[in-house]
């Protein structure tokens, strides 16, 4: 089935890597930011790409839920005889996994199928698919606006999606699979059509064979007015920790030094079984103790609760991160009430005051909806006082973007003129990166604790050769660290010592004693480590 094509002008990837309606840390390194990711990622190739009998083409736009759907994706079709080529010009079935959060990430997915379109009219034996968030959501308007889209498979559904190629393959016609709606029956048998299939993994899918998602929780009932997730991801399900800390013992078999664990409010986790019940705190315990896994993040926490239990949790857990994302959203009450949040300013200063006292030193992110409906410039000041106040380590800035299906599209005009939302973007994102590069300046003269990764976006950019180039790896606290460095020294967890900073980055030097035999030892010397 496979065929080369090489007098066409489809740009080998479809999608541009520009990032999508968001403002947010510009780092050099290869998966910048913390909780979204909105630039399109390309699956690598296979090395055996040429022989497989099938090959396929995968581009993931969204957070790092989709970046796990996409490795489940692929793990399962590598079983069904495809491999991966980053070319869709010489795939099979050419995959986009996509996101619903705003308009332009939809946006984009749509350009990318409006540039397929004479492709797929030359070539219709490729299987064109669209997965994910906009496949659950917009199923009928996907087909009308490229028809000759073959098979759609929401986030819920994606162990369908070898039944669905072969279908389209050997039938032709358009195939569907999508979860139940909110409304379309009873409780359990909507959770169960939400079901994700997690144990598939496949560790070349990942970023680094070092660093693994583990998702905990599935879909969300917060019901914040302005987002589409609890329609398009389903009734929120913690997963049950047996099976969760399988997976990290897996994970940790295959190399895995660091997991993140992902959720929409991952710290709200909750297991009930008969009269046994596993709270949050209880999972990060329980995964402390698997051997070989030496880090655990988790992303993205729900303000109200982050109790003490999981504040002393972390603490008491050298593994866990002292990183807490807690998307604050907005700095005034009357716009945390129109989004529905669920609680207030003075909450959320409270819940900093209780990471202050519980869990000194730790750093804490968040993200702010912009211009959501009726938002003046008063209500905009409050969120810059927040932003000042609290001084997160980094903050993820978006722009109101108006979601059909949600509340707020019912209810509320979205009144705030394009240039104005344009306007506090950047200004709340120029008090974030001041206060950044104020948090930054202090780790100058320290050495820190990084996690290697491998080589920068800058390395990679600039193709650099041979075996010294720019490394890049992140603190326990998830700050971006650059540094020059052999590219062997990927996965190790080693002392940087930190010389300069921008608002985004960590800019170091490898700390290093050479022995007698010119072996090159890594030893932190100095002062103590930073705990960063
Ligand atoms: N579950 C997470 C939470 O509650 O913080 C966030 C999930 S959402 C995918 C990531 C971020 O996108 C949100 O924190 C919010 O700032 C932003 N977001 C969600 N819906 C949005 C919308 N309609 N317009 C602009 N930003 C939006
Ligand atoms: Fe969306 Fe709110 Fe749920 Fe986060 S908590 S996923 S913002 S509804």
């Amino acid at each position: 089935m496979s065929c080369h094509i090489s007098n066409f002008s489809l740009p080998r990837r479809c999608a541009v890597s520009n990032p999508v309606n968001s403002s947010q840390p510009k780092a050099d390194s290869q998966a910048e930011g913390s909780t979204i990711d909105n630039e399109s990622t390309i699956a690598p190739a296979d090395s055996a790409c040429a022989a497989a009998k099938y090959r396929l083409y995968i581009e993931t736009v969204g957070c790092q839920m989709n970046m796990l759907d996409s490795e489940m994706v692929v793990a399962d079709l590598r079983r069904h005889g495809f491999a991966v080529t980053a070319d869709m010009r010489d795939a099979d079935a050419i995959l986009f996994n996509t996101c619903s959060v705003r308009e332009q990430a939809e946006n984009k997915t749509y350009s990318a199928l409006g540039r397929l379109r004479e492709f797929k009219l030359r070539y219709p034996e490729k299987i064109v698919g669209v997965l994910g968030c906009m496949a659950q959501k917009d199923q009928g308007l996907i087909f009308e606006r490229a028809p000759f889209v073959d098979l759609i498979a929401g986030p819920g559904q994606l162990q369908r999606v070898p039944e669905l190629i072969r279908a389209a393959r050997e039938r032709g016609g358009r195939h569907t699979a999508v979860s139940l709606g909110r409304t379309d029956g009873k409780l359990e048998v909507i959770r169960r059509s939400h079901e994700t299939f997690d144990p598939l993994r496949d560790p070349a899918m990942r970023p680094t064979p070092f660093q693994a998602f583990l998702r905990i929780q599935i879909g969300c009932d917060k019901f914040c007015t302005y987002c589409v997730v609890p329609m398009t991801r389903g009734p929120e399900q913690g997963r049950p920790p047996q099976q969760i800390l399988e997976e990290a013992r897996i994970l940790a078999d295959q190399g895995c030094k660091e997991i993140t664990l992902l959720g929409q409010t991952v710290n709200s986790y909750r297991y009930r079984d008969g009269d046994r019940t596993t709270s949050f705190a209880g999972l990060l315990y329980l995964l402390h103790d698997v051997d070989g896994i030496e880090r655990i993040k988790f992303v993205t926490n729900y303000p109200k609760d982050m109790t003490v239990e999981v504040l002393n949790a972390v603490r008491e857990l050298r593994k866990v991160s002292p990183y807490l994302h807690v998307p604050a959203q907005s700095g005034s009450d009357e716009v945390l009430k129109r989004m529905k949040r669920g609680y207030t300013v003075g909450d959320y200063r409270e819940m900093m005051s209780r990471i202050r006292e519980h869990l000194p030193g730790a750093a804490v992110s968040s993200d702010f909806i912009v211009g959501f409906c009726g938002e003046t410039d008063e209500e905009f000041r409050m969120t810059v006082d927040l932003v000042e106040e609290c001084r997160f380590k980094n903050s993820f800035i978006f722009k109101y973007s108006e979601r059909e299906g949600t509340k707020a599209a019912a209810n509320l005009p979205d009144n705030v003129p394009f240039e104005v939302k344009q306007r506090r973007n950047n200004e709340l994102l120029e008090v974030q990166n001041r206060i950044s590069l104020e948090d930054n300046r202090r780790f100058i003269g320290t050495p820190v604790e990084v996690l290697v990764e491998g080589p920068s976006k800058k390395s990679l950019r600039e193709g650099e050769q041979g075996d010294a180039v720019q490394m890049t790896g992140r603190t326990h606290c998830d700050r971006i660290v650059v540094f020059p460095g052999h590219r062997r020294l990927a996965g190790q967890i080693l002392p940087i010592g930190i010389l300069d900073v921008t608002p985004f980055t960590l800019m170091g030097t490898a700390i290093t004693t050479r022995s007698n035999n010119d072996l090159v030892q890594l030893s932190v010397s100095g002062p103590a480590i930073h705990p960063s």
